[in-house]
């Protein structure tokens, strides 16, 4: 049975920060503010797949209370999702992710994202997309994701 999940991520820009979106360090003179690295992309991937399976969210998963997860690496945080989804019986098929931002152009970096997202979910790089979106002052970064996966 195939099954679909939806993410959503939003991170201020702030000055002091790297621009880090899908495991990718994005040059730029500001970066996404919170905890972790504060990757959206991987974020609202990771969120999408957990509903799709049911499991909850990112932050149920991975508290940030918790010593373990803080300054982690986001994308080490999608493969441990994976990990459960599979112990779970689920398998990611596909996803789709819509990033919402005014800058920097992200078209230059979307092949290394969609590898490193990829090489995580298990999911073939053919089944994954990334696309964009403008609004807003730049003052922020968001990321929509829609994905599914398989049950046994
Ligand atoms: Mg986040």
């Amino acid at each position: 049975m195939l099954r679909t999940g939806i993410g959503y991520d939003s991170h201020r820009l702030v000055a002091g920060r790297p621009l880090i979106l899908g495991g990718e360090s994005i040059p730029f003179e500001r970066g996404l503010e919170g905890h972790s690295d504060a990757d959206a992309v991987a974020h609202a991937l990771t969120d999408a797949l957990l509903g799709a399976s049911a499991l909850g969210d990112i932050g149920r998963l991975f508290p940030d209370s918790d010593p373990q997860w803080k300054d982690a690496d986001s994308i080490g945080l999608l493969r441990l999702a994976c990990e459960r989804l599979r112990a779970e019986g689920f398998v990611p098929r596909q996803a789709d992710i819509t990033v919402v931002l005014e800058r920097p152009k992200l078209a230059p970096f979307l092949p290394a994202i969609i590898n490193r997202l990829s090489t995580a979910t298990g999911i073939p790089p053919h089944a994954l997309n990334e696309g964009m979106g403008f609004i807003g002052r730049g003052e922020g970064i968001a990321v929509i994701a829609v994905a599914m996966v398989e049950s046994a």
